[in-house]
């Protein structure tokens, strides 16, 4: 290794990993890490004649006709902390999915009934990880992907945005592939705001909101639809692109705050009678109570029966626990501190991080009621005077974070590192 090796800023040049994490070797102005020497190794002793070390990043993109549940679990477990049985119903469900797609497509053969479509509805508080799985779903399967807001939406011919521009979003994030945007997945997010209010139906029911439920139907089923290529609302003279939306996966989520109140009194209701001062008598406040929904529950919510039929894979998030906000902290691929860790290095500023510390910024998180949103705001609140300070520095500077600087900010302690 050479003199002027700085850890800092030094990388392996095949995949990327920080001389903080690998032992590395230098080469004539490239550096390979312990981890790819044994890849490369290995490639090298193997009788194949493939001597390409692929890098982390590709290999999770393998296609999806060769993944399985168990590998789309362990490309979600990279990303989503938590939420352990609704990220094998999602792997479970895409997986489903794609072999329907297959198989009437002809090339998996044997299956002869008409495997039906399963839509996925995410039920959880905001801020819980439901976009962050529709993403990860899309990265890990390497499909197009795009999120819409349901609350946009309005009845084919009122004022706002069609049902179709939901396709038009995913065609746009498909630059303009039509194949591709058929195989895609749709996030559309905040479905609970689309309930029609109240459970007298024919006096106070909400008209838009169950009209734009129903013109969702025929997308989420599988339709031809046509939708002016640029967005915007249709005219006669406008060519219009065909999408099938027939392969195309829909993920629907929702806080669906009320519904632990319905689900808590259909629950108690039945348990009274057999056990009424049994221990199963369930609070709506009780963490797990979304996992106990059943269809009835999302029609007392003001889902109409068709939009139920076609989210027939439920998932139910539960609140963040304080562990889990702090794994979010620090374990997933793109975590917050390793990223602040990342910024300010190249300003050759140290960060170190108390752990309790990390604790009070998931207390002041959760405070918020937001979910691990409260996280990144609390910290950029806590990061910015020293991010602004960081170039001011002397370099090779440590800066320890403690949680009073977290819960009284306080500046934290610069100093000389290794002094
Ligand atoms: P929701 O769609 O449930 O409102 P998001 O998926 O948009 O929440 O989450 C907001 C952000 O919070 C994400 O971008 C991610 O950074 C973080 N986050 C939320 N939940 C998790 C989780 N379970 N694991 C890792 N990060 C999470």
């Amino acid at each position: 290794m050479g003199s002027d090796y700085d850890p800092a800023d030094t990388t392996c040049s095949f995949c990327d990993r920080n001389a903080y994490e690998v032992t590395m070797v230098q080469g004539d102005g490239a550096f390979i890490c312990e981890q790819c020497i044994h890849a490369a190794l290995e490639c090298v002793q193997s009788e194949d004649d493939e001597y390409d070390v692929v890098p982390e990043p590709q290999r999770r993109r393998a296609q999806w006709e060769q993944t399985s549940p168990k590998a789309i679990k362990e490309g979600l477990d990279e990303y989503v902390i938590g939420h352990e049985h609704a990220k094998k119903t999602l792997a479970v469900a895409v997986y489903n999915h794609f072999k329907r797609v297959e198989t009437r497509k002809g090339t998996g053969g044997v299956i002869d009934v008409d495997l039906e479509k399963s839509n996925v509805l995410l039920l959880g508080p905001s801020g819980t990880g439901k976009t962050l799985l529709a993403r990860t779903l899309a990265r890990i399967l390497d499909v197009p992907f795009s999120i819409s807001d349901a609350t946009t939406l309005t009845e084919a011919g009122y004022v706002g945005e069609d049902v179709e521009t939901i396709l038009t979003q995913l065609l746009s994030a498909a630059d303009y592939d039509v194949e591709a945007t058929e195989r895609g997945i749709v996030f559309i997010d905040e479905i609970d705001k689309i309930a029609r209010k109240g459970q007298n139906t024919s006096v106070t029911r909400d008209v838009s909101g169950e009209g734009v439920q129903q013109s969702l139907l025929k997308v989420l089923e599988g339709t031809i639809a046509r939708v002016p290529p640029k967005g915007g609302r249709k005219h006669p003279e406008q060519n219009l692109i065909s999408i099938n939306t027939r392969d195309i996966l829909f993920i629907c989520g929702g806080a669906f705050v009320g519904l632990p109140a319905i689900i808590a009194r259909r629950l108690n209701v039945n348990v009274i009678g057999f056990e009424a001062d049994s221990k199963k008598r369930m609070d709506h406040h009780s963490p797990d109570i979304l996992e106990h929904v059943i269809p009835e529950d999302l029609l007392k919510f003001g889902l109409i029966p068709e939009l139920v039929g076609r989210l027939s894979v439920v998932a139910a998030l539960r609140p963040l626990t304080d562990e889990a906000m702090k794994r979010i902290l620090t374990e997933p691929t793109n975590a917050l501190i390793p990223q602040y860790e990342k910024l300010l290095r190249l300003d050759r500023l140290y960060l170190q991080f108390d752990d309790e510390a990390l604790d009070a910024i998931v207390a002041k998180a959760q405070q918020q009621g937001t979910g691990a949103r409260g996280l990144r705001s609390v910290m950029e609140d806590l990061m910015l005077d020293i991010m602004y300070n960081a170039s001011a520095y002397q370099v090779n500077m440590e800066c320890r974070i403690t949680r009073e600087n977290v819960l009284h900010g306080s500046a934290p302690v610069v100093r000389k590192r290794w002094a």
